[in-house]
């Protein structure tokens, strides 16, 4: 199984410019879903909720601003990072003005390298793991670039899916995920997996990282799901 990828959904109407966006994506090892317009969008946004929004602003009917502000005002989408794209220079200014709480902003014509940067960069921050990030929990280290995981001097052994649960963990100590989020996140939505698959998995990431002593660091919450610490 590959690891986890993060989700780009690409809001714009223009197929050109769509497919390239999608094909510089997906070269960079992104998965991606596209829609052509904004209410086309927000429902993507509703079936499967991705891990970032490239969102054009000049869309048909309802614009780019407006889609970027329901999402940001909706509590589940808030922290769905956001990149606008515009135009021109004094099209950003204003939509700036009109603060809608897209977290970058990009100007067309973009150079790909430099979207690719502010893709990653919005990702480092809500999905550290994914872009080769460094993730520190007590005395777990998780190196996703090497894929090795230590706990305190010593090596964890983890299979791929054990890598990758202690992964969507260490994202988000202390949060409580259930097991179907647990499955969407590490598994993929396409893939059908029995919830008990997760018990198992999740039993052998505690035996795993525990192998030389130390405290079972996952934590089993009655009735919702898992967390870490
Ligand atoms: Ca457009």
């Amino acid at each position: 199984m590959a690891p986890p990828q993060p989700n780009v959904l690409i809001v714009e109407d223009e197929p050109a410019q769509r497919e390239v966006l999608a094909y510089n994506l997906e070269a960079e090892g992104y998965r991606v879903t596209r829609a052509e317009n904004g209410e086309e969008a927000l429902i993507l946004v509703e079936e499967d909720t991705p891990d970032l929004i490239v969102l054009d602003w000049m869309l048909p009917s309802v614009s780019g601003i407006e889609i970027c502000r329901q999402l940001k005002t909706r509590s589940e989408t808030r922290g769905l990072p956001i990149i606008m794209l515009s135009a021109r220079s004094e099209e950003v200014d204003r939509v700036r003005g009109l603060e809608t709480g897209a977290d970058d902003y990009v100007i067309k014509p973009y150079s790909v390298v430099e979207l690719m940067a502010r893709v990653r960069l919005q990702l480092r921050r809500t999905r550290p793991s994914t872009v080769g990030e460094r993730l520190e929990f007590d005395d777990i280290v998780l190196d996703s670039e090497s894929h090795k995981v230590f706990r305190g001097e010593s090596l964890v052994k983890l299979g791929p899916t054990e890598f990758r649960l202690l992964s969507t963990f260490m994202e988000k100590p202390g949060r409580v995920w259930s097991r179907e989020q647990l499955l969407d996140r590490v598994w993929g939505r396409d893939i059908y997996v029995d919830t008990r698959t997760v018990d198992v998995h999740i039993g052998r990431l505690r035996k795993a990282l525990c192998a030389n002593g130390g405290e079972d660091p996952v934590r089993t919450v009655r009735g919702a799901g898992y967390a870490l610490g």
